[in-house]
C-alpha cells in the first residue's frame, strides 16, 4: 500500500499518513491545510517532525510551498520561508543538526495563542476543546473519557498513549509494532501507526 512502514514521507503522500500522527501533529496539518500558513512555533514544531519522520528538505519545502502559496506567491514564500526550512534542514546558517521535539519540551513549552496550532492538546487544551476533538475524531465515548480522566489527572503523556492504545486495537501483539516511545515522543507513536497499519 501507499501507506508501508517504509516508505518515504513526501508531499504527495503526508497527507494520506495525517491518520498515523499523534494529536499534536496532526492539529498541525489540519492547520497548516485550513490556513494555509502555520505561525513561527508550529513552522518549527511541525517541519521537526516532518523531519524525524524521514522527509526531506526538497519534500518539505515542495509540502509547505503548495499549502502557503494558496494565500501567497511563491516569490514571497521562497523570500519569507525558504531559509527557514534548509536552516531546519542544517543547510544553513550555523549548518547545525536540529532534532524533532520530544514531548517533554512540547509539554513544557509555551502554550498556543490565537492563531496558533502548536503544543500538546494533552496539556494546553481545556477540557471541553479537547472532548470536543476526540468526538470529532470518532473515538467512541469509553475510550474518551478514560483519555480524559488521564489528562484531568495532569498526565498529558499517559493520556496521548491511551489515545494510541484506544486508536490502534491490540496493536501490542501485532508483529512489528514498538510502543516503546509512544507518549514520549511524537515521532514514535508516528513510526508505531506507520507499522500497525502496514
Ligand atoms: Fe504530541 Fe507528545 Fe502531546 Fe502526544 S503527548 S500529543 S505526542 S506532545
Amino acid at each position: 500500500s501507499s501507506l508501508d512502514n517504509g516508505e518515504a514521507l513526501t508531499a504527495a503522500n503526508v497527507d494520506a499518513n495525517a491518520r498515523s500522527m499523534p494529536l499534536c501533529m496532526s492539529q498541525l496539518h489540519s492547520g497548516l491545510k485550513r490556513d494555509h500558513k502555520l505561525k513561527h512555533q508550529g513552522r518549527l514544531q511541525y517541519g521537526l517532525f516532518l523531519k524525524g519522520a524521514g522527509m526531506t528538505m526538497e519534500e518539505h519545502t515542495a509540502f509547505f510551498q503548495r499549502e502557503f502559496t494558496k494565500i501567497m506567491t511563491g516569490e514571497q514564500f521562497n523570500k519569507q520561508y525558504g531559509y527557514s526550512i534548509r536552516h531546519m534542514h542544517g543547510k544553513e546558517g550555523k549548518r547545525a543538526s536540529y532534532t524533532p521535539y520530544n514531548c517533554m519540551k512540547i509539554v513544557l513549552g509555551s502554550p498556543p495563542s490565537g492563531g496558533e496550532h502548536h503544543g500538546c492538546p494533552y496539556k494546553h487544551y481545556d477540557d471541553e476543546n479537547l472532548t470536543a476533538l476526540l468526538g470529532k475524531l470518532k473515538i467512541g465515548s469509553e475510550g474518551r473519557d478514560a483519555i480524559m480522566k488521564l489528562k484531568r489527572e495532569g498526565n498529558p503523556n499517559l493520556a496521548c498513549a491511551k489515545h494510541f492504545e484506544v486508536v490502534h486495537g491490540g496493536a501490542g501483539s501485532v508483529e512489528g509494532v514498538s510502543l516503546e516511545g509512544v507518549g514520549n515522543h511524537p515521532n514514535a507513536w508516528f513510526a508505531a501507526s506507520r507499522k500497525y497499519y502496514e
